[in-house]
């Protein structure tokens, strides 16, 4: 590759091979382009009162133990990606077929993203458009059925998501949803159950995903009942695909016919959705993001997807996804000798299901004085007929530089702040210090990557 030397602040146009995309590189150090302006102190002076929001979330953020499983601290880059000119640009269609002018350097972003995404997972066929995990869900589920047939997902009782058949989603009134459920006895999917009601049901589609299942599935068993009853398998992977993309958790690309999942989770991308799929399977899901369901690709979005595959292709990546699995790990035994039940046992994962119940409070009344406390965390389902648990995630805290040898203390904070305010408990201001004591040793806007 022969580069000319780049005008200052202007792109490299050095003739790339026909097959790779010619994508414009920076010189080492451009000037910043004014669409970026002054970055947050433009802000500051056009909109005070949003700027100071903004502020006050950055804080909230540092300052607490953010422990929803679900959350992470995007890098720097994925939110300058975010907050960039390629917002203004409308690219519906895709690559090479959209039916806006001036889409060459969005194309370009586009197929940096996918071609990522391909390589991080194995894939044939990535769609980085998803605005969403659920628009990336109904986008497979389109892809794959028609109005009325019958999905076998797991229960939402059970750690299913909303859109694994909630009569109150677009899913759960569009097509006909069977769920399947944990093992009451070990809190782990119960294999011979999904492999009856699917011959029962002969579900079109088998759904295998969870929102707070901490072990991994078996996807060699599922791909076998969705072969034995003609189904199509969809792995909805919203959690663990940022695992995955680490190295630290099976991929289910192998065993699905559609992967679904999102980008803003362990993954440590900006909030969206993504879908993987053989080459066989590509124009449908393509056809089913859009036009089927959505307009113009977010295309700031997608750049920062880019960002996030990148990222997310790296050795300190697969370092941080092997460390989030170790701290939850660590948090889960921790929890468990404070006097938390611990759903499963232990976890595989980035999640916990904890039970409280042993702590003598019920799951909502932990999660508010565990809030009072700054540490923020869900509650879950634990099962038919058990108590409601909470669930919590190590993503965020790994990003934030905290480690096995911090997950005593972790689990010690949650366990005062549980017991704060009841009688001979401690105090929730003196809880609340600690955290923000430990918080503010690993900040992470200054540990990232
Ligand atoms: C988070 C999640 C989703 C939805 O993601 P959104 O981006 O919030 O729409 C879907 N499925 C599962 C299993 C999830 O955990």
């Amino acid at each position: 590759m022969s580069a000319t030397p780049a005008p200052a602040g202007g792109i490299r146009t050095a003739a790339l091979p026909e097959a790779a995309p010619a994508t414009p590189v920076p010189s080492a150090a451009p000037p910043p382009h004014p669409a970026w302006g002054d970055g947050f102190a433009d802000l500051l002076r056009a909109d005070p009162d949003v700027a100071g929001l903004l502020l006050a979330e950055a804080e909230r953020q540092t300052t607490g133990l953010q422990l929803t499983a679900a959350e992470n601290f995007a890098s720097p880059a994925v939110l300058a990606a975010l907050g960039s000119p390629l917002t203004n640009k409308y690219a519906e269609g895709y690559p090479g077929a959209r039916h806006h002018g001036g889409c060459e350097i969005v194309d370009m972003a586009e197929r940096l993203a996918t071609g990522r995404a391909t390589a991080l997972f194995g894939a044939d066929h990535a769609n980085v458009q998803p605005h969403s995990g659920t628009a990336a869900v109904l986008a497979a589920y389109a892809a794959v059925l028609a109005p009325g047939d019958t999905v076998l997902a797991l229960d939402l009782h059970h750690g299913g998501h909303l859109v694994h058949g909630s009569p109150a989603t677009l899913a759960g009134s569009r097509y006909r949803f069977v769920g399947y459920g944990l093992c009451p006895e070990t809190g782990l999917i119960d294999y011979d159950r999904v492999r009856d009601l699917a011959r029962r049901h002969r579900p079109r589609a088998l759904v295998c995903g969870s929102t707070s299942y901490p072990r991994h599935p078996d996807y060699a068993a599922f791909r076998e009942i969705a072969d034995e009853t003609g189904a199509v398998l969809i792995v909805d992977a919203a959690h663990p695909i940022g695992l995955v993309a680490g190295g630290a958790a099976p991929s289910p690309v192998p065993y699905a016919d559609v992967v679904c999942a999102t980008t803003h989770k362990v993954l440590r991308g900006p909030r969206g959705g993504l879908l993987l799929c053989g080459t066989d399977r590509a124009g449908a899901v393509d056809r089913a993001v859009f036009p089927h369901a959505q307009g113009g690709a977010q295309m700031q979005e997608v750049a920062a997807k880019a960002v996030a595959f990148g990222e997310a292709a790296t050795p300190a990546f697969a370092a941080y996804a092997h460390q989030v699995v170790a701290n939850a790990r660590a948090l889960a035994a921790a929890l468990a000798e404070e006097g938390f039940g611990i759903a499963t046992g232990g976890t595989d994962t980035h999640l916990v299901a904890a039970d409280v119940t042993p702590l003598g409070v019920d799951a909502a009344t932990a999660r508010r004085r565990l809030a009072a406390a700054a540490i923020v965390l869900d509650t879950c389902g634990l099962g038919p007929g058990a108590a409601r648990g909470l669930r919590l995630g190590t993503a965020a805290i790994t990003t934030q530089g905290l480690g096995t040898a911090e997950m005593a203390q972790v689990a010690g904070v949650m366990a005062a702040a549980v017991r704060a305010g009841s009688p001979g408990g401690p105090e929730v201001a003196e809880v609340r210090a600690q955290v923000a004591g430990l918080a503010g040793r690993f900040p992470p806007y200054r540990s990232h990557m």
